[in-house]
């Protein structure tokens, strides 16, 4: 006789119940790698804490890049999975307790990234007229939570802009700025921030990187689109661009750094052109403060020189780069959730290959993957093998007795509706991407975002007759 005092294994008719903390890329690759294999019966539900999924490929990949943006294409296949259920505008820690979803669900994959700026650590850096790009990305995304007055505010007026840091989002937000209307008008991003940025006639960005062009962090593709804009000129150091016979050596053997440094070089033959904006590119300044009294007037700037090792040494030799706006670009850092482990340092949820530890041991039934698993590094399809290995974690814990069905419990978008929650599900959504297309068509463009979340869920409420 069966003992009935041990849960049964998953079952078509009892699924494996897995809830998904986080709609953007990490996320939606975990569902789709759980609802591909057929060995173990799941049931997923996508939860985020906004009425729309896609996560930073809706609100961080530039709206200037659509076709990058276009993964959302392959991204929505996975959300139409029948044994996938979004379930937006949902927030774990205020909507749900951690302990309640975990109630609900068998099993949690954690996928919720990384959301804070890191800071610089220096004076000034909180002064009117400093903003973090992750400030600025989302609200030229559309972004509800976007400090839209704070953005606009530090932009208005603007000539000369620094952002300190180059990376990826560093080039975004320089190369975003440095576009013409015209360049930027065919996008998705809402109204209000084509208008501010056509009033912002910015003449200077430099983007200034503390160590040198072979440390660089950004990629060649997005490098390279810099020297393709309308009304702007890059500009290099030719001086910053010599290396040593050793360094030139470890960059030859690199071939993402090569590929930048023949970029780098062909453009520093560049001279400044009329009526173009001056994009310069400056390496080996480390920020030490941001000058300035009520607002933002500059970025005192340290030389360093990069030893051996790739560290950047300060030299003593200060200079002052002057500026209107400062944009700090210096990564991505993961949040806490109410309930959940993270580490300060790395902003990640202490995990092995996707296994989340507490006190250093796994905890049943918890799983991490993407930026709040490895930290906030790599290009949308990273998180593909990320989530594929969380999941081959999960579905082994499944297989072994490990994870088992925990029995019956009330429907998670049940619970919600009864306490008070607005649950957004796929069709839901449907009804906010048509809003959007129709937003954009009004202007001959293919869509515009709805930044607030009152229309969004307005977009909801009209389509459901509410
Ligand atoms: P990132 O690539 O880590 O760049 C951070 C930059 O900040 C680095 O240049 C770093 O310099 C600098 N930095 C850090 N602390 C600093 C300090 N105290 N003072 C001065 N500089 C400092 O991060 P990200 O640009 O935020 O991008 C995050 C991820 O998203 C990356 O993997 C990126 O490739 C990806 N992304 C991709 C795209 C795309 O494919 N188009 C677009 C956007 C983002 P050090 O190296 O010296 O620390």
């Amino acid at each position: 006789m069966a003992d009935e005092s041990v849960p049964p294994p998953p079952s078509a008719e009892h699924p494996l119940r897995v809830a998904v903390v986080g709609a953007g890329p990490a996320g939606i690759f975990a569902a789709d790698a759980l609802t591909r294999q057929s060995e173990i019966p799941v049931a997923v539900d996508l939860i985020d804490r906004l009425p729309t999924p896609f996560g930073l490929v809706r609100h961080g990949i530039a709206p200037d890049h659509p076709k990058m943006r276009a993964i959302r294409d392959t991204l929505h296949r996975s959300l139409d999975h029948p044994l996938v259920r979004f379930v937006g505008n949902v927030e774990v820690g205020t909507d749900i307790t951690l302990d309640e979803l975990r109630h609900h669900v068998d099993a949690v994959v954690y996928t919720y990234g990384a959301a804070l700026d890191r800071h610089l650590g220096i004076e000034g850096e909180d002064l009117p007229g400093s903003l973090a790009a992750t400030d600025v990305v989302s609200w030229y995304c559309g972004h509800p939570d976007a400090d839209r007055a704070g953005v606009e505010a530090a932009l208005a007026g603007v000539r000369s802009v620094v952002v300190i840091g180059v990376g990826n989002v560093a080039l975004d937000v320089g190369r975003v700025l440095a576009r013409t209307p015209e360049e930027l008008e065919p996008t998705d991003m809402p109204q209000h921030v084509l208008d501010a940025l056509a009033a912002t006639e910015v003449e200077e960005v430099t983007v200034l990187g503390r160590r040198g062009p072979a440390q660089a962090t950004f990629t060649t593709q997005e490098l390279r689109e810099l020297g393709e804009l309308a009304r702007a000129t890059v500009l290099v150091d030719p001086a910053e661009l010599v290396l040593d016979a050793d360094a030139e050596e470890r960059a030859a053997a690199d071939r993402g750094v090569a590929r930048n440094l023949a970029v780098l070089r062909e453009w520093s033959q560049h001279r400044p052109e009329p009526g173009h904006a001056r994009l310069r590119l400056r390496f080996y300044r480390r920020p030490v403060r941001l000058l300035g009294e009520d607002r933002v007037t500059g970025v005192e700037v340290e030389r360093t020189a990069v030893d051996g090792d790739g560290r950047a040494m300060g030299t003593g030799e200060l200079e002052v780069i002057p500026a209107d706006l400062v944009v700090r670009s210096v990564g991505y850092l993961g949040t806490p959730l109410p309930g959940l482990p993270v580490d300060e340092r790395s902003g990640t949820v202490p995990n092995e290959a996707g296994r989340v530890l507490r006190d250093g041991r796994p905890s049943p039934g918890e799983y991490v993957a993407g930026w709040i698993k490895r930290g906030p590094s790599g290009v949308v399809g990273h998180n593909k093998h990320d989530a594929r290995e969380t999941v081959a974690g999960l579905l082994a814990d499944a297989g072994d007795g490990t994870l088992r069905v925990r029995g019956p419990v009330d429907d998670l978008v049940r619970t919600l509706q009864a306490r008070g929650a607005e649950p957004v599900l796929l069709e839901d959504w449907r009804a906010i991407d048509a809003a959007e297309q129709a937003l954009g068509a009004t202007r001959g463009r293919a869509r515009t975002t709805l930044h607030e979340r009152e229309t969004l869920l307005a977009a909801v409420r009209a389509a459901a007759g509410r």
